[in-house]
C-alpha cells in the first residue's frame, strides 16, 4: 500500500468544539492569508454540547459571556439548553464556511517539532491508521477532560446492584427514568442540573452528596438584556450585556475573594429563603470552603429548591458504605432504595487532548513548562491551546486566545520569522498549581497540568479586563516570546563547537 500524503496547513487546530469553530472563524477573519485544517476525533462537531446527552443538559454560566465575541446569542433563555448551544456551533461553521475545513474520524496522537523546518508533524489516527500532517503552528482546542471516559470512583458491591447505573458521560439513549426511583451521587453542575429535570417524572430523585456545594438561582432568561434586544441592534445589545455579565461576575469573584464570609451569608441567606426555616441548610448547602474556592452551582429559575420544597426531589448527605442489591447503604445506616443511580462525580481531566508531544525529538512533560500568557508553554514552539476562565465562561478567554494567536502570527509574517517560543529568563520561577481549585476533579490530576509563575506572563489571572488589556493591547514581542528562524543542524553544531573551544 502506497503511504498516504502528508498534507501540509499553516495552522492545524485540533477540536471542533466551541474552541475549535471558534479559532477557525478569528483565523479566516484575522488572519486570512493562513490555511488551516481542524482534525476533530469524533464524527460531529460541538464538542461537550455534542457528547452530553442526559437530561436537561445545559450551560451553568450565560450565554452571553459563553456566547462567541463575534455572534450574538439571540435566544431568550441566557442559561441554556444543550440542544441550543450545539445549534449555535452549527451555525457558527455553516455560516462562515468553516465545516469544509474539518475532517471528521481524526484523533490526534502525537506531534513533533522539528526546528530545522520550523514544523510541527501531526500525526492522527483515521480508523485505526497513522495519517499525518504538517503545519507551522499547532493550535489545540482539544478542551480539558477525556472523552474516552467519565470519573467513576469504585464504590463497594456495584456488581450487587440490580438496578442501572448510568454516569452522565455515557448517558444511554432509551433510558426511561420515569416512575422510577433515582438516586444522583454528587453535588456539582451536573447532579444539581440532573436532580430537577429527572424529578419531572421519576418517582423520586435522591441528591447523594459526601458534602455540600454553594447553589445560586439566576433567571433563567435576562431582563435587561431583553430589553436591550428590544432597543438596540442585536450586535450592540449583545455587547452591552455581555460586558454588563462580564463586569457583575468578576465584581462578585472579589467581593468573594475580599469578603468571604458576606458572600457566604448572602447565598445561604438565599436558600434559606427558598427552602423555607425548616429545612437542614447548614448540612445539606453549606459548604466547609469559602465561596469560588470551588465553581459555584448556578440553577435557573430556582428549578432544584422548587423540586425538593415540591417533594419530588431531596437531599441527603451521608457517605456511602456500599452498594446493595436494591440502592445504596450510606455509613449512617439509612438506606437509599434505587432503580437507577447516577454517578455524577464528574469528569477525568486531560492535557491537551492526550496527545504525546516532542521537541526536536525530546519528549514534551507539560507539567515540567510553565503556562505563558495561560496559553502557551515555555520551551515549545508555535503551539497554543485554548482553556478558559475557572471563575466566567470559557470563551471569553477562548476568544481573546485565538485574537491573541492571530497577532502573533500576523507578527510572524510581517518580520519573515518562522518560530515563537516562551522562554523562561533568569527569575522566571514558578510551580504554583496551573488551577487555583479545591475541587477533587483538579486535585486529581493537577500536578499532571504546567506551572504558573509568580509574574506575568507566567501567571494566570482568572481576570477578563486584565487579559484583554495584555492579550489585545500588549506587545507580541514582550522578551519573554522569543522570535526566530530556523537554522540547519549542520550550522547549529558548527557553532555550538566554536562557543565551546
Ligand atoms: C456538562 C458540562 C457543562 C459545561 N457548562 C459550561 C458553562 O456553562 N460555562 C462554561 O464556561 N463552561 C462550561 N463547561 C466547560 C466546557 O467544556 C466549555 O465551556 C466549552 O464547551 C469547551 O469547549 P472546547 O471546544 O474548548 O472543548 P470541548 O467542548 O471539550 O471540545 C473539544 C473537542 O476536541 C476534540 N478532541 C479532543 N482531543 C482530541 C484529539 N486528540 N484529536 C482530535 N480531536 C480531539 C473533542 O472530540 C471535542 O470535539 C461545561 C462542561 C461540561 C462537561
Amino acid at each position: 500500500m502506497l503511504a498516504q500524503e502528508t498534507e501540509h496547513f499553516d495552522v492545524v487546530i485540533v477540536g471542533a468544539g466551541l474552541s475549535g469553530v471558534g479559532a477557525a472563524k478569528h483565523l479566516q477573519d484575522r488572519s486570512p492569508d493562513r490555511t488551516y485544517v481542524v482534525l476533530e476525533g469524533r464524527a460531529a462537531k460541538g464538542g461537550t454540547w455534542d457528547l452530553f446527552r442526559y437530561p436537561g443538559i445545559r450551560s451553568d454560566s450565560d450565554m452571553y459571556t459563553l456566547g462567541y465575541v463575534f455572534k450574538p446569542w439571540k435566544a431568550a433563555k441566557a442559561i441554556a439548553d444543550g440542544p441550543s448551544i450545539l445549534a449555535y456551533v452549527n451555525e457558527t461553521a455553516a455560516e462562515n464556511g468553516i465545516d469544509p475545513h474539518i475532517r471528521y474520524g481524526h484523533m490526534v496522537k502525537r506531534a513533533d517539532w522539528d526546528s530545522e523546518t520550523a514544523a510541527w508533524t501531526v500525526t492522527a489516527e483515521v480508523d485505526g491508521a497513522p495519517v499525518r500532517f504538517t503545519c507551522n503552528f499547532l493550535f489545540m482546542c482539544s478542551g480539558y477532560y477525556s472523552y474516552a471516559s467519565g470519573y467513576r470512583p469504585e464504590f463497594a458491591g456495584s456488581a450487587d446492584f440490580k438496578g442501572q447505573i448510568v454516569h452522565p458521560q455515557h448517558w444511554p439513549a432509551d433510558l426511561d427514568h420515569s416512575g422510577k426511583k433515582v438516586v444522583v451521587i454528587g453535588s456539582g453542575a451536573t447532579a444539581v442540573t440532573l436532580v430537577p429535570e429527572m424529578a419531572k417524572t421519576a418517582a423520586h430523585v435522591t441528591m447523594l452528596q459526601r458534602s455540600p456545594t454553594y447553589v445560586v438561582s439566576r433567571p433563567a432568561e435576562d431582563p435587561a438584556a431583553e430589553w436591550l434586544k428590544a432597543k438596540f441592534k442585536p450586535m450592540t445589545a449583545y455587547r452591552i450585556t455581555r460586558w454588563k455579565n462580564v463586569l457583575l461576575g468578576m465584581l462578585f469573584f472579589r467581593m468573594a475573594r475580599t469578603r468571604p464570609e458576606k458572600v457566604k451569608e448572602q447565598i445561604l441567606g438565599m436558600v434559606r429563603e427558598k427552602l423555607g426555616p425548616d429545612y437542614d441548610v447548614a448540612t445539606h448547602f453549606t459548604p466547609t470552603y469559602n465561596p469560588w474556592d470551588q465553581r459555584l452551582c448556578l440553577v435557573p429559575d430556582n428549578d432544584l429548591f422548587d423540586a425538593i420544597n415540591g417533594g419530588a426531589a431531596s437531599v441527603v448527605t451521608d457517605h456511602i458504605e456500599r452498594f446493595t442489591e436494591t440502592g445504596i447503604l450510606l455509613k449512617s445506616g439509612q438506606t437509599l432504595e434505587a432503580d437507577i443511580i447516577v454517578t455524577a462525580t464528574g469528569l477525568n481531566l486531560e492535557v491537551l487532548g492526550g496527545a504525546e508531544f516532542a521537541v526536536d525529538g525530546a519528549p514534551v512533560k507539560f507539567s515540567e513548562t510553565l503556562s505563558y500568557k495561560g496559553m502557551m508553554y515555555s520551551g515549545v514552539p508555535n503551539l497554543a491551546s485554548s482553556f478558559g476562565y475557572t471563575n466566567a465562561s470559557w470563551t471569553l478567554k477562548a476568544d481573546l486566545t485565538c485574537a491573541y494567536v492571530c497577532r502573533l502570527l500576523n507578527h510572524m509574517t510581517r518580520t519573515g520569522l518562522a518560530q515563537c517560543t516562551p522562554v523562561r529568563r533568569p527569575g522566571d520561577e514558578g510551580d504554583q498549581d496551573w488551577l487555583d481549585f479545591s475541587s477533587g476533579y483538579v486535585q486529581r490530576s493537577v500536578h499532571l497540568f504546567p506551572k504558573q509563575g509568580a509574574k506575568a506572563p507566567w501567571k494566570q489571572h482568572q481576570n477578563y479586563a486584565l487579559d484583554l488589556m495584555t492579550l489585545k493591547f500588549g506587545k507580541v514581542d514582550d522578551g519573554a516570546m522569543v522570535f526566530s528562524n530556523p537554522v540547519s543542524k549542520v550550522r547549529k553544531a558548527a557553532v555550538e563547537k566554536k562557543l565551546a573551544a
